[in-house]
């Protein structure tokens, strides 16, 4: 019958009945064409040794699902050398030995637990009429990741967090077929080393600055070219300029310190302790006046620069916190400290006689550790005669436009971006930057033709560019040049090939999304899982 026809899982079953169950749901019975050849010897049986039957979820049929229960047969295998006694029919074409629905249907479910995860998968089927449970969805997706069949040659590596600078993980990105090769449960360097040897196939890896993936690289793949990753050297360039900048003071806390009391504006950061308890009382009494006038502790913040907990803090405070000198103990030097300062600005400079005179008092502790003390109060004297460290702690540069100070992070990001793309807000700072302060100016030249060597893809000038980076002394920039130079081949290769491991980024930020979506489930196995492309061919 042509109808019968219509229900059938596959080109060898003849249908025999369609029925209703009285539970709901459709039955059809029908057997498989008896063929008995024994999967072991491949011999074919003649002799039956009787029937089994199967049953298997199909596709549903009107809003209602559909069991398929197939009559198979099974033989007993006559070859004398075969270790096989019984066999059934294989119904390749329709189901997988064992299991319990028809291949269409796994496929169906596979796909949409890697599409969308367990949960929502399994809800979506189950009102397409197909009843299967997350666990089935999760394993169905398990059985069917796979390793892309064709071999990589350009590769980009990568690690992502499991937990924020805990745990980590590695991703492996195929960077010509723009598809994810592996996923690996950690970040270290024998389990690359492994995965590359297992790909001798590779030729160029794409890695990040991170010292690790190269060692990996150069131990598994000594082959392959390895290609450093243009937005990490940038950003490395950005955090050299970060730095140099630090050493303009910071604008935060300045408001609260009078001028004369003002670390920065001083020049030294290392203040005598004494100096930094008065600074101390008026950062208390300044607080305090704030909260008088009725600011929340954030507004507060925001007005001093101190973190809005510590002014919590010290708002619970009656007189200025004063932590060490309640801890003091006659073997610390700070417990003489009044008696070592008046005996200081009296002349007695000398350590030995200072520690006499103090263990007079009853001082328990060492010659050392006063002398440490001491130390501190040298370098303080030092620093306030002498120009010593003057010229680098030097004037925050401020806007011209709004007076107030520009903090390192944007002066450095100012820095890298072309004069093309800044606002016009931006171009006025970036003026104001150059003519306050030589170091910027000098990096901002330096990182223009920096700029221009990554857009010409042409490594030739890179070494004159190194060699003018380390003599601009300027320590930051210094170390940057050098580690260029010591990942020489790398950052060439960087240059000059069209590799960058932009896509890795782009698939971890994908793993984040699924790692988070499947919150508990996501194991290694299962983001890998949902990571690799899915086989969409049985
Ligand atoms: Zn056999």
């Amino acid at each position: 019958m042509i109808s019968r026809k219509h229900w059938s899982p596959g080109s060898d079953v003849s249908v025999q009945s369609v029925e209703r169950r009285d539970s709901g749901g459709w039955t059809v019975s029908g057997s498989l064409t008896p063929n008995g050849i024994c999967p072991d010897c491949g011999l074919q049986s003649r002799r039956r040794h009787g029937w089994r039957r199967r049953r298997l979820q199909d596709y549903p049929a009107h809003d209602d699902g559909v069991t398929v229960t197939l009559w198979v047969c099974r033989w007993r295998c006559l070859a004398p050398a075969c270790p096989r006694r019984t066999f059934s029919d294989q119904i390749g074409s329709i189901a997988r030995p064992f299991a319990r629905r028809t291949s269409r249907v796994g496929e169906i479910v596979s796909h949409l637990g890697h599409a969308t995860g367990g949960r929502p998968a399994e809800r979506l089927l189950h009102r397409l009429g197909l009843g299967v449970s997350d666990d089935t969805v999760l394993r169905e997706l398990k059985n069917r990741a796979q390793d892309t069949a064709e071999p990589p040659t350009v590769i980009g590596i990568d690690d992502w967090s499991w937990r924020k600078s805990q745990t980590y993980g590695t991703i492996i990105v195929d960077l010509e077929r723009r598809a994810v090769i592996d996923v690996l449960e950690d970040r270290d360097v024998v389990t690359c080393t492994d995965w590359l040897k297992r790909h001798p196939e590779v030729e160029v890896i794409s890695r990040d600055r991170c010292g690790l993936y190269a060692q990996a690289a150069r131990q598994g793949a000594p082959q392959a070219e390895q290609v450093a990753d243009r937005f990490h050297i940038v950003q490395n360039l950005r955090q050299a300029i970060e730095e140099q900048m630090n050493l303009h003071g910071r604008a935060t806390g300045r408001a609260l310190l009078s001028d004369a009391d003002n670390i920065t504006a001083e020049g030294s950061l290392l203040k005598s302790r004494l100096a930094h308890r008065t600074s101390r009382e008026e950062i208390f009494t300044t607080i305090h006046a704030l909260r008088n006038q009725g600011l929340t502790c954030s507004e507060i913040g925001r007005r001093t620069g101190f973190p809005r907990r510590s002014i919590a803090k010290w708002l619970q405070f009656e007189t200025p916190p004063d932590r060490r000198r309640a801890a003091l103990k006659p073997t610390s030097p700070w417990y003489f400290e009044e008696f070592l300062s008046q005996s200081w600005k009296g002349g007695i400079r000398t350590g030995s006689a200072l520690f006499r005179l103090i263990r007079e008092r009853g001082y328990e502790g060492s010659p050392t550790h006063l002398q440490r003390l001491l130390a501190g109060w040298r370098r303080a004297e030092k620093q306030a005669k002498g120009p010593a460290l003057e010229h680098q702690i030097l004037e925050p540069v401020r806007d011209p436009e709004t007076g107030h100070a520009i903090s390192p992070v944007i002066a450095a990001a100012l820095c890298i971006k072309p004069r093309g793309k800044l606002t016009p807000d931006q171009a006025r700072k970036v003026d104001a930057l150059k003519a306050g302060s030589p170091a910027f100016a000098t990096m901002r030249c330096l990182v223009m033709r920096f700029n221009g060597i990554l857009r010409g893809r042409e490594a030739d000038p890179l070494p004159a560019w190194i060699d003018d980076a380390i003599e601009t002394d300027l320590a930051p920039i210094v170390r940057f040049a050098r580690t260029l130079n010591r990942d020489f081949d790398a950052v060439k290769n960087a240059i000059e090939m069209p590799w960058s491991n932009g896509q890795a980024e782009g698939q971890i930020n994908r793993l984040k999304t699924l790692k988070r979506a499947m919150y508990g489930r996501a194991g290694p196995e299962l983001l890998r899982a949902r990571m690799l492309p899915l086989r969409h061919t049985d």
